[in-house]
């Protein structure tokens, strides 16, 4: 359905699933992991990544987890607790997506952004926190 990797390729992954919904996430978290103004997931049903080396795993907070490539420290994947039927799986690292081609939902968190950055004006919705 969809595949990709990270920086270095050392992890490798297919998805048995079509992402769905994109969300760019503006939590201090992701745009530090990022180095850059937000991280973009899209969302996989758990358990539907298949992982050719499995990454690792850092519990980046009391509500989720994240894993990333051990050489290049690329992030693959995000895991909330709170939601445990899906995964957010890190957009920029898909090679190919094939059928579905996710569509930007949200962005999110937008009350902890980055000062320098201006949102887009794209159309997706907005929100403080979580989406409601
Ligand atoms: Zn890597
Ligand atoms: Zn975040």
């Amino acid at each position: 359905m969809a595949s990709g990797s990270c920086a270095c390729k050392h992890i490798r992954y297919t998805t048995s699933a079509s992402p769905t919904r994109l969300v760019n996430c503006h939590c201090s978290e992701c745009r530090k992991q990022a180095g850059a103004p937000y991280l973009s997931f899209v969302h996989v049903p758990a358990g539907s990544i298949q992982w050719e080396t499995e990454p690792k795993e850092w519990k980046s907070s009391e509500n989720a987890t994240r894993t990333f490539c051990p050489r290049c420290g690329s992030v693959l994947t995000m895991k909330v607790f709170s939601m445990p039927e899906e995964e957010g799986l890190a957009a920029g690292t898909l090679d190919d997506v094939k059928g579905l081609v996710p569509s930007l939902s949200a962005h999110i968190f937008l009350k902890e952004k980055a000062s320098w950055f201006q949102v887009p004006d794209d159309g997706a919705e907005r929100y403080e926190g979580w989406p409601q």
